[in-house]
């Protein structure tokens, strides 16, 4: 089964799973976390450590990482260059609040962002998770328009906050199940994609600038464009399964926040620094000027929380609005995020995530086509995803075949990002995961593809239906 040559370790899975010490400790703290901690099928082991690029388990059982900590963690279990400047930092300041109290270890680290900033970016609002950091944009936005209303698009998500939870749409129907509130001041526009429209039938590749067309439509019928404070937009679609939008979307929607005066706020909280091949996922494309950056995630390097609003000065100049937050820049978190910074400068981590993105393109492209259930093969740097649908002329989505899957590469040994009712499996490694255990975890995920399609699940009778039941 081990088939990748390579002298590093390989995952090895030797208990059913969960194994006898995970299934302990989750009968035990079962009753103490909230229910929604409960689903051990999705993740069905507790991590005793991590190791490199392998997650181990209390039983022993070791996985390749592919959450990376959802992104947190870019290079690797604890890097010792953000290791040791976290320490040090610690070590001067301990603990600090930066938006009070001006230390050296957040200054630096804004020379270093203003330095590296794309654009018209020239300022910085300290932050410190992606959540905080979408909610600071959206007032931004608002009070440099004075202007009520943001664009977003469907699928994106921003965070656990009740407004942007409303905002978002990834995490399925929650909205509208009344886990979060419906909020006013939210217009909402499917997200470019090319493989699935909600407007036509079957599998792209299709037109995703169709969505810009909507939006001119919602602009006559629904919403006065002058009342638009800006767009929120992932550059490559995360959570909502690993899309980026061509090139002419880019060019079109950047001139219609001219032509309107609207923001442009990318929420590069999950492709930043690195993650898409680019130290800012926005540099695959031409000309995206945008009026707001928000950075989380990998910028933490792997080490504290931390997350940032990057912005212009007609936006962040002359602001009134204090956001400030007890934890934003932390003194370690700062020196961890500029260490991290200087991991990518020093080179090598880029050209290893465009290797990645070959790896996955090359090892599970060639299933289309043999696999009926799998629609679509998608990568974007260290951001890889397999879609999976019932049969590939009609694509209605197959949660179940995902799910399966899923459960097939955790007994490979493969850990990857699955969540209950979505129908894409996603990879997101370490940018400097090795080749060759990339590679390997590729092979994995293709064997376990091919295993489920010999017997596939049956699926709810339809999304909707299997919507509900992930949400119960
Ligand atoms: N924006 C995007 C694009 C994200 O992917 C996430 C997290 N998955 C967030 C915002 C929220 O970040 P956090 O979990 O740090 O609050």
């Amino acid at each position: 089964m081990q088939t990748a040559s390579s002298s590093h370790r390989l995952p090895q899975v030797a208990t059913t799973l969960p194994g006898p010490q995970s299934r302990a400790l989750f009968a035990r703290h079962d009753a103490q976390l909230t229910g929604a901690n409960g689903d051990h099928e999705v993740y069905p082991l507790v991590e005793a450590g991590k190791q490199d690029h392998l997650i181990v388990d209390v039983d022993g059982n070791t996985f390749a990482d592919h959450l990376s900590a959802w992104g947190a963690s870019p290079f690797g279990a604890t890097p010792p260059a953000v290791k040791s400047a976290m320490e040090a930092a610690w070590d001067r300041h301990g603990m600090q609040i930066s938006g009070w109290l001006p230390n050296q270890a957040a200054l630096a680290l804004v020379d270093k962002l203003v330095a590296i900033a794309p654009g018209r970016l020239r300022r910085v609002e300290y932050s410190v998770s992606g959540t905080l950091a979408v909610e600071g944009a959206v007032k931004f936005m608002r009070e440099a328009t004075r202007r009520p209303l943001v664009i977003t698009f469907g699928g994106q998500y921003h965070g656990e906050s009740t407004y942007m939870t409303a905002g978002a749409s990834s995490d399925l129907s929650n909205v509208s199940s009344g886990r979060t509130q419906y909020a006013a001041g939210v217009v909402m526009v499917p997200y470019p994609n090319r493989f699935r429209s909600p407007f036509r039938r079957g599998p792209g590749p299709f037109d995703e600038c169709e969505v810009l067309d909507y939006l001119d439509y919602l602009l006559v019928q629904q919403v006065h464009p002058g009342q638009v404070a800006g767009v929120l937009v992932e550059p490559v679609l995360g959570e909502g399964g690993i899309h980026a939008p061509s090139q002419r979307f880019w060019t079109r929607l950047g001139a219609l926040c001219r032509r309107w005066g609207w923001l442009l706020c990318l929420d590069e909280v999950q492709t930043c620094m690195g993650r898409c091949g680019a130290m800012f996922a926005m540099q695959r494309w031409q000309d995206i000027d945008p009026d707001l950056l928000l950075l989380g995630k990998a910028f933490a390097a792997g080490g504290q929380p931390i997350a940032a609003i990057l912005g212009t000065d007609a936006v962040m100049a002359a602001t009134e609005l204090h956001l400030g937050s007890t934890y934003g820049f932390a003194p370690a978190a700062c020196a961890g995020a500029l260490a991290g910074i200087g991991l990518i400068e020093a080179g090598g981590v880029l050209e290893n995530v465009r290797a990645l993105e070959r790896i996955f393109l090359e090892v599970l492209s060639p299933l289309k086509g043999e696999v009926e259930q799998l629609g679509d093969v998608r990568a974007v740097g260290a951001m890889a995803a397999v879609e999976f649908v019932r049969s590939t002329s009609c694509i209605t989505p197959a949660p179940a075949f995902q799910f399966a899957v899923h459960q097939e590469c955790l007994r490979r040994g493969v850990l990857g990002i699955s969540q209950r009712g979505k129908w894409h499996l996603r990879l997101q490694p370490a940018l400097n995961m090795p080749q060759a255990l990339f590679r390997f975890s590729c092979e994995m995920l293709a064997d376990a593809i091919r295993a489920v399609a010999k017997a596939p699940p049956a699926e709810h009778p339809t999304v909707q239906d299997a919507v509900a039941m992930a949400a119960r």
